[in-house]
Order: structure tokens, then sequence, then C-alpha cells
């Protein structure tokens, strides 16, 4: 059994994260400021004897002792990211300072949780680790997209300079049940829109492209990640390779609810990425994985997931 600690625990990702974690038969001390997560997607869990809730800000300092730290916590979607972009950079750059320095305390592994958007918009593709981006340093996306490679260097200079036994992913779009039903990202938007029988908002002309990968399959890779061999770090891609663009992504959505929403299109907002697809190769070689959840399959369980919540008034 190991004491992991998992920054963001109580958000999209972070909670599936604990629940695998939980289920593997961990002590689990999920750290969260409920910015964008919520206590009902860890709910299920308050009554295990080996699960924690703490609230915190990551960018303040926090005492415990764990072995492992996940470090997930910043809002992810645009809306919510861009709500208060100091805040953004803050949560990546003075959250990555202090789980770096609890961890070199406790000489713990880190797993950052990174992203696809230190590639910016890229004229790579597909995308491989080795590129190192088109960012626009000063637009309404930098405080995300600046704020994770910011902290990414940090993870590396304290590998460096300190010797710490980092791992970083870089995950791409990444969908699936426990989505905030107004954080605004696609496959949420499309799928709420759809289910209310409203209209189905594209942005730009729906050209734009993106690899959704099905929590599920995510969950396994980061864990399968932070149980590597001292001394390999990554960064890592991970997500599904395969690609989409907007249009096709409202159309599957629209077939697999059915409903009489229309398709509208509406402006693009700055800096949105034209095209995005992880090369996987070095997840597939050092990781063996692959994943397995095609997107009709975990759109099914995403819809399944919302129009339940919708049915009990909870979005
Ligand atoms: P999310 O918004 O559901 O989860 C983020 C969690 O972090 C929330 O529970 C939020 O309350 C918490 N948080 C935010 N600021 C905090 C702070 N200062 N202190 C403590 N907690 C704080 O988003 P998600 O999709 O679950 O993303 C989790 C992580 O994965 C993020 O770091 C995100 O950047 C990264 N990521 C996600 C995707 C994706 O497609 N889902 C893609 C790339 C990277
Ligand atoms: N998008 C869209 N309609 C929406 C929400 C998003 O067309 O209602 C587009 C958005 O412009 C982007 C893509 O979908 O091109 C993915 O957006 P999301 O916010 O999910 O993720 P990110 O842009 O960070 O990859």
């Amino acid at each position: 059994m190991q004491r992991i600690l998992i920054t963001g625990g109580a958000g999209f990702l972070g909670s599936h994260l604990c629940d695998r974690l939980i289920g593997d038969g961990h002590d689990v001390l999920c750290a969260d400021n409920f910015f964008t997560g919520s206590k009902r997607n860890v709910a299920h869990l308050l009554n295990h004897p080996y699960f924690e809730l703490m609230r915190h800000d990551v960018t303040f300092p926090l005492y415990v002792e764990v072995d492992r730290i996940f470090n997930l916590a910043c809002p992810a979607s645009p809306i919510h990211y861009q709500h208060d972009p100091v805040q953004t950079t803050k949560t990546s750059v003075h959250g990555a300072i202090n789980m770096l320095g609890l961890a070199k305390r406790l000489d713990a592994r880190i797993l950052q949780a990174s992203t696809s958007e230190v590639y910016g918009d890229p004229e790579v593709h597909p995308q491989q680790e080795g590129y190192w981006g088109r960012v626009n340093p000063i637009g309404l996306r930098s405080c995300y997209d600046e704020g994770k490679r910011c902290a990414e260097t940090l993870f590396f200079d304290y590998h460096r300079q300190h010797g710490l036994d980092i791992k970083v992913v870089r995950i791409f779009n990444t969908y699936g049940p426990r989505m905030h039903p107004n954080d605004g990202r696609v496959v949420s938007n499309f799928i709420v829109q759809a289910l209310r029988g409203e209209d189905i908002t594209i942005y730009g002309d729906g050209s734009q492209t993106r690899s959704f990968c099905y929590v599920d399959d995510l969950v396994e890779v980061i864990v399968r990640m932070m149980e590597t061999e001292r001394g390999f770090t990554g960064p890592v891609n991970i997500g599904n390779p395969g690609e989409f663009t907007m249009l096709e992504l409202a159309e599957k959505v629209l077939g697999l609810v059915g409903g009489t929403s229309r398709l509208v299109f509406q402006p693009l907002p700055s800096d949105d990425p034209k095209q995005r697809q992880p090369d996987i190769t070095l997840a597939r070689e050092k990781l063996g994985w692959e994943p397995k959840v095609a997107l009709e399959d975990g759109l099914k369980e995403t819809i399944g997931y919302f129009r339940k919540l919708l049915a009990e008034g909870q979005a």
C-alpha cells in the first residue's frame, strides 16, 4: 500500500484516479480547492477508511507525509482557466513549486499532469514529444499554456538540480463521465446541448481537429507511467490518436443522442489550435499502452452520465 496525494482529486480526471487507486488498495489523500471540482465527484469514497478529502489550494504549501504525488490541480477548460487567468498561472507555477518542494522533503515520486497545450497551435502533425511547440505568450490561452510549460521547466530543473524522481505526461483532450456540465469543453457542450434539444455550437467552421481519449484509458496510462523505473521522466504524450473535426464530433453526438438540435456556427475563440493529434509511439514502447475505447463507445457512456444528471436536475 502506498500513501498517495492527488491534487485536483475532486475534478474530472482526479476523481477517476482516486477511484482507481483506492480500488488498487492504496491510501489516498485528495487535495482540492473545489474551483472546478466538486465533493460530489468523490462523495462515494468519503466513508472509505483509506480515503481522505482535504480542502486545500496548491498555491499554498502543504505539509503531509506521502510516497507518491499526482499533481493534477489546475482548471482545464478554457472558460474556467480564463475566468481568473492570474490564479491559473499561480496554480500551475506556485502549485508546481509547492508540490515539488513537498516531494523533495519526502523524496517522494511526483507526476505532473501536463498538456498537449504545451505545443500551442502546432505546425508539426501529429505532435511528438521532441516538438517544442508554437505558443502565444501573451494571448488568452497563455495563462494555461505557459503556466503548464513553466511547470514542466520546474519539474525538469528539480530533477536535474535536486535529483527528484519526476514523471511528466502530456495529456491530450480527454472526456468521460464527471466532466463538469457547464465547463465549456466541446464534448460536454455538444452532449448537453443535444440532450436539451438546444443548438449545437460549432466554433469557427468546425474544420479544426482534436483527438479524444476516454477517461478509463487515460487513468490506466497515468498509473503505468507513475510506476516506471526511476530515471524515466518523460515527457510522454498520452491520448487517443483518432482525430476528428468538430463537425464530425457534432454529427456523431447528434446521431447517438437523436433529437432535433441544429448546428449553429459561432466565432472561433482566439488562438484556438487548428489541429491536434498525439504521436503515442513512446507511450506504446515504454508503457506498453494503447487506448482501447472507441470514440463512439466512450460517447455512449458519457451521454448516459449526462442524461442521468439532467434527469436528476443537477445540470
Ligand atoms: P478539472 O477542472 O475537472 O479538474 C481540476 C481540479 O483541480 C478541480 O477539481 C479543481 O477544483 C482543482 N483545482 C484547480 N485549481 C486548484 C488549486 N489552486 N488548488 C487545488 N485544487 C485546484 O479538469 P480535468 O480535466 O480533470 O484536468 C485535470 C488535470 O489534467 C489538469 O491539470 C489539466 O490541466 C490536465 N489536463 C486535462 C486534460 C483533459 O482533456 N481533461 C487535457 C490536458 C491536461
Ligand atoms: N468547440 C466548439 N464548440 C463548443 C466548444 C468547443 O466548436 O461548444 C471547439 C473549440 O473551439 C476547439 C475544440 O472544440 O476547437 C475543442 O475545445 P475544448 O475547449 O474542448 O478543448 P481545447 O480547445 O482546449 O482543446
